[in-house]
């Protein structure tokens, strides 16, 4: 077993290329093979989101803190609250990130087929489609 203390793991920011606003990670763990598990909790500041995106194996989300927003491509923006889990198929492009004046934290799980390629990431998402008022 090991514990890999917090201490020795600084925030990252997330890369500009790929997110709108401030959003930092903090690596929760990158499995060792056999293992495909990773996890990252992920901060995002009011209205700061993901660019479009799809994960090939798919990813579940856990809503740990705030408010948040998550769509899928041709579906309507819903909202995300503490406790929720949002199950993602592979290969379906979405975004998620924090309602407008909220701050929002996720936990962030996925697998990753060794020698895959990773997520697949798109345009950034416009002020109008992250405007939509949520559907719930
Ligand atoms: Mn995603």
């Amino acid at each position: 077993m090991e514990i890999i203390r917090a201490a020795d793991r600084p925030t990252r920011t997330a890369p500009p290329d790929r997110f709108t606003g401030q959003v930092w990670q903090d690596e929760v763990v990158v499995g060792e093979a056999p293992s495909r598990m990773r996890a990252t909790s992920v901060s995002f500041a009011p209205g700061a989101r993901t660019a479009w995106h799809a994960h090939p194996l798919g990813q579940v989300l856990w809503v740990l803190s705030g408010i948040g927003r998550f769509q899928v491509e041709g579906g309507p923006v819903r909202a995300l609250y503490p406790g929720d889990t949002v199950r993602i198929p592979p290969d379906v492009r979405h975004w998620h990130g924090a309602a407008p004046d909220r701050l929002f934290v996720h936990l962030a799980m996925s697998e990753v087929e060794p020698g895959s390629g990773g997520t697949q990431w798109f345009e950034k998402v416009g002020d109008a489609d992250y405007a939509a008022a949520p559907a719930d």
